[in-house]
């Protein structure tokens, strides 16, 4: 029942409205455009949709640019990259519309509306109070030529809606869902261009996925209510439709549309929480598609060579951030040892990039263990910062007494003063050997150990962190251990 990818290529785009942050959603749309421009060799567009001057937020753009980028999400056409349907930002093309909306006047197909914002508002009220449902009444529709000519000479404000047809039903076989309609008597007959002469959603978004000459129009399923209108709107203008797509939305836990009171939807809190772009791509393509094999990890590359169209999801896929963070885990372990510290840099920085030598010593102990880029400092920082914070009481693991521990930081002493060489192997064999000689448990006197070496109950793997810090460092931290423990003692603070 889905559609399938054309032969020739396909032109797709993705066009979000510069409100915010750039979301989630943006992204997972423009993926999955992407791959039909990929898998058909045709393009793939941005178009910025900024008509609504009252949500625009300055910066916004930008960061859609940069987001798109970052994931590698990069588009063929677009406002900072041109192409030849430039401009690609809606607010450069206003002129474009007003004809558009000119045209339909003449045919007929459209008219102007002279109602006050008041008597619309007066309408809304009455159709609420009177629980029918909101819509315009068509009051100017039936205007007479002369009555339009004396309100238009007046300098009356004027809209331009819509002329839907009363009756009859509109159709448009959906490429996900097959055929969809609606009655016509439950269209409203929307407002094309606003009175300040801006267009709205409906007009622009037609006019420009005309001129773009794209073929699929692929989007959000929140947009199945609005299309009736575009295919009234095509019709009206005599286009041939694009083939609709409506994708399933991403959802909440409790399945209500993704939003960010129960989720992040700014793919900036995903760069800054340090998910990689292969992860989160990852993850957006197994919410909207499943593989062949059900594979669950695989790489941009690997998708866009087994997407189909027949494996996308109808059913809102929730959004699950523990997912993620295991797949963001094992994309970090898939990572080269080089390219992982490569990673770690750009997203830290300082005070990691002034000693590159040791992040690539540290990385191999922090790679197995983090799920993001932003845990590499509880990990790592230990051999960056030093540790000597930690309280006296960690020292003292149950089932062990002050004595004990004491008894294993000098045996540790020991043996880091000798080990030869100072290597994580020679170190866990003797301290095993010490361990079992003092009858204590493992466990416990490893705990002991690895507080004193890294200042947490959590940390890197112990005799690997000895053998990074090295014997001096090693010595330092074991006999502060001491001097801690000592301190606790006497001022009855350990336990
Ligand atoms: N500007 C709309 C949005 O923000 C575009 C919807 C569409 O793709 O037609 O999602």
């Amino acid at each position: 029942m889905a559609f399938q990818l054309p032969a020739g290529p396909a032109r797709v785009r993705v066009a979000p409205s510069p409100t915010g942050d750039p979301h989630v959603g943006t992204a997972y749309v423009a993926l999955f455009n992407k791959a039909v421009a990929v898998r058909t060799g045709g393009q793939f567009i941005l178009r910025i949709e900024d008509t609504d001057r009252s949500r625009y937020v300055e910066g916004a753009e930008r960061m859609i640019f940069e987001a798109l980028r970052w994931l590698g999400l990069d588009y063929d056409e677009g406002p900072d990259v041109g192409g030849p349907c430039a401009p690609y930002r809606q607010s450069e093309r206003t002129a474009l519309y007003r004809e558009a909306a000119e045209r339909l006047l003449a045919t007929g197909k459209a008219y102007r509306c002279f109602c006050t914002p008041e008597r619309l508002a007066e309408l809304r009220a009455a159709q609420r109070r009177d629980r029918r449902p909101p819509g315009y009444d068509g009051r100017c529709r039936a205007l007479a030529a002369a009555e339009v000519e004396r309100l238009l000479a007046a300098g009356t404000p004027w809209t331009v809606r819509l002329a839907v047809p009363r009756t009859g039903t509109t159709r448009f076989e959906d490429g996900l869902r097959g055929p969809i309609q609606f009655e016509n008597s439950e269209i409203d007959d929307q407002v094309l261009l606003k009175s300040d002469g801006h267009p709205t959603y409906h007009l622009a978004n037609v006019v420009d996925d005309h001129a773009m000459r794209i073929t699929h129009v692929i989007r959000a399923e929140e947009w199945i209510s609005s299309t009736p209108k575009h295919v009234l709107l095509y019709e009206a203008f005599g286009w041939p439709p694009p083939v609709f797509v409506h994708l399933p939305l991403l959802r909440n836990a409790d399945r209500s549309k993704i939003s960010k009171r129960k989720n992040p939807v700014s793919l900036l809190w995903y760069r800054e929480q340090g998910f990689l772009p292969e992860a989160l791509l990852n993850f957006l393509a197994l919410m909207g598609h499943s593989m062949p094999d059900e594979r669950e990890i695989f790489s941009l590359e690997e998708f866009y060579a087994e997407f189909d169209p027949g494996r996308l999801k109808t059913t809102g896929p929730v959004f699950d951030l523990a997912k993620l963070q295991w797949l963001n885990g094992e994309w970090i372990r898939r990572l080269p040892p080089q390219e992982f510290v490569r990673r770690v840099l750009a997203h830290h920085g300082e005070p990691y990039a002034r000693r590159p030598e040791l992040v690539a010593r540290v990385a191999p102990l922090v790679q197995p263990r983090i799920r993001t880029l932003a845990e590499w400092p509880s990990y790592a920082d230990t051999f960056f910062r030093g540790c000597s914070d930690y309280e006296a009481a960690l020292l003292v693991p149950k089932p062990l007494d002050a004595a004990m521990a004491r008894q294993l930081l000098e045996q540790a002493q020991q043996i880091a003063a000798r080990a030869e060489p100072f290597a994580a192997a020679v170190l866990e064999q003797q301290a095993r050997e010490a361990v079992a000689k003092l009858g204590c448990k493992v466990g416990p006197a490893f705990m002991v150990l690895r507080v004193a070496i890294t200042g947490a109950r959590v940390s890197p793997p112990l005799f690997e962190s000895m053998e990074v810090l090295g014997r001096e460092e090693t010595l330092a931290r074991l006999q502060a251990a001491l001097a801690k423990l000592a301190t606790a003692e006497a001022t009855g603070t350990g336990s």
